[in-house]
């Protein structure tokens, strides 16, 4: 697959997500405005280049909470992250799958860690 190909099915990846979404941040509930909702990876590119082009691995943001959740790629804020995702967009949700995008341990976070208690 070339780069334009990769670019391409990427993006009918992402696009197909999104279309399926509220119009309107996962994290803060914001209404789409400018600049526009963003899509952001929980587990990043760098850190899964072949894994990371999962729905399981998406939430759609606004971008001060896009710029916030990448100021924090720490294990508190996957937990974080992973509860909006339950919260917002269950359909795609997988705690089994999102912790195969990239080699970790399989306890790394548990669905007791993702109770909001
Ligand atoms: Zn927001």
């Amino acid at each position: 697959m070339n780069a334009k190909q990769y670019y391409e099915q990427n993006k009918a990846i992402r696009d197909t997500w999104a279309a399926k979404q509220k119009r309107r941040c996962m994290k803060c509930h914001s209404p789409d405005q400018w600049p526009g909702l963003q899509i952001h990876e929980m587990e990043q590119k760098s850190a899964a280049p072949r894994s990371w082009l999962d729905p399981c691995n998406f939430l759609l943001l606004c971008q001060r909470d896009h710029e916030g959740f990448h100021n924090g790629n720490t294990r508190d804020s996957h937990i974080e992250q992973l509860r909006v995702k339950i919260r917002e967009d269950a359909e795609h949700f997988s705690l089994g799958k999102w912790l195969t995008l990239r080699p970790r341990g399989e306890d790394y976070i548990t669905m007791e860690d993702l109770s909001e208690n």
